[in-house]
């Protein structure tokens, strides 16, 4: 098996791999495979804290990867609700953006961190079709040497010329003002864009192609009533957690006040507004929190100082974060936090909560009035 495919389980040549492990889903479910619990892991955490990347590395194999993900999308099948569906691909993408990221890097520089050739950006281009849409801006907008001009080993540009029918397929006005065509650079039908915001493009597309497809109907069929009802304790879980956080996520919490915020936040916000580039984890756990106070993505990045490509990056996340019907991500629990290595300064509240949000509730609640930051931006 193509071990990237454990990493990238959406790729084409993926569902072949599926096929080639001579085990079919209900069998998995039947035989109560560990693929089956971390099936369940993928999208808990896709519905909790936005990545559906393992707690444990090194706890599964690369088939039980693999395996995890179609029972994955039986599970979010079942759960059968837009929010599941829409949560589950974007942290499907958003992983991939991160492995995507740490994948290039180690193709730059020669180094192969995972222990298999990284996948480089030429692969993904020709997984997605966009082989004759990007070039390096090396080439130039006439330039005719097309990304897979780039040797493995040779540093990559900083910005690229993507063909503007890739560009408006994949973007969207939602993301900001600055991804609005009349506010981009053109050249010769191509567009202009950094590294990061081309990965973003691709992380897009794989969040399509994660989404397309579901919800499918599993019941139906003696076999899918079968599968349905051996996870029907599984996809009670899910529903409930999707309704759990979106009740600890806001009932309780109606300003915003950073000097009651726990000790963990106090400090991701503070990195932050030193300009430390926070890992993605430590800026999801710190943006879905801020998110869940009912911060906008103009208030978040004025809190957080950020400004540039940090700013656009932030601006971004608020909106994958913040769905149209009003549901959020909830922000990571104290577990996950700790976990992240990033509970630091515990003190006495840390002692009685399990949740960020639960000790800003109760520190809001104690101080009694108090003046919402908001108020001093208006
Ligand atoms: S115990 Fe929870 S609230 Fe307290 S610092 Fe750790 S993660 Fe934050």
């Amino acid at each position: 098996m193509d071990p990237h495919f454990a990493r990238y389980p959406f790729f084409d040549g993926a569902r072949a791999a599926v096929g080639d492990a001579d085990i079919s889903p209900a069998e998995l479910i039947a035989e109560d495979a560990p693929a089956v619990e971390r099936g369940l892991e993928r999208v808990e955490r896709a519905l909790m804290e936005g990545t559906v990347a393992p707690e444990d590395e090194r706890r599964w194999t690369d088939r039980e990867e693999l395996l995890s993900y179609p029972i994955a999308r039986i599970l979010v099948s079942l759960v059968d609700t837009p929010a599941a569906v829409d949560k589950y691909a974007a942290a499907e993408a958003a992983t991939a953006h991160d492995r995507l990221r740490a994948d290039f890097e180690s193709d730059d520089d020669g180094l192969q961190s995972t222990g298999t050739r990284p996948v480089s950006l030429n692969d993904v281009l020709r997984e997605f079709d966009l082989s004759g849409d990007v070039r390096p801006e090396r080439d130039g907008p006439d330039g005719s040497g097309g990304s897979s001009a780039r040797r493995s080993g040779e540093r990559r540009p900083s910005h690229y010329w993507v063909d503007v029918g890739a560009y408006l397929t994949l973007s969207t006005a939602e993301w900001g003002e600055r991804w609005r065509l009349v506010n981009r650079e053109l050249a010769a039908g191509d567009v202009r864009v950094t590294d990061e915001e081309l990965r973003r493009l691709l992380e897009e597309a794989v969040r399509r192609r994660v989404a397309e497809g579901l919800p499918f109907s599993v019941r139906g069929s003696a076999a899918g009533e079968e599968i349905a009802d051996a996870l029907d304790d599984e996809v009670t879980a899910l529903r409930n957690l999707l309704n759990d956080h979106d009740a600890a996520g806001r009932a309780e919490v109606d300003a915003v006040v950073p000097g009651l915020f726990p000790p963990c936040m106090k400090e991701l916000v503070q990195r932050a507004r030193s300009d430390e580039s926070l890992p993605a984890h430590s800026e999801f756990s710190l943006v879905s929190f801020l998110v869940a106070l009912g911060m906008d993505a103009t208030e978040v990045t004025t809190l957080l100082g950020a400004d540039g490509e940090a700013a656009s990056r932030m601006e971004t996340r608020v909106e994958y974060l913040a769905d149209a019907e009003g549901a959020q991500f909830a922000p990571p629990s104290c577990a996950s936090m700790q976990s992240y290595g990033d509970c630091v300064n515990r003190d006495e509240r840390c002692e009685t909560i399990s949740h960020p949000l639960s000790y800003y509730a109760g520190a809001l609640r104690d101080a009694g009035e108090v003046r919402d930051w908001r108020e001093a931006l208006s």
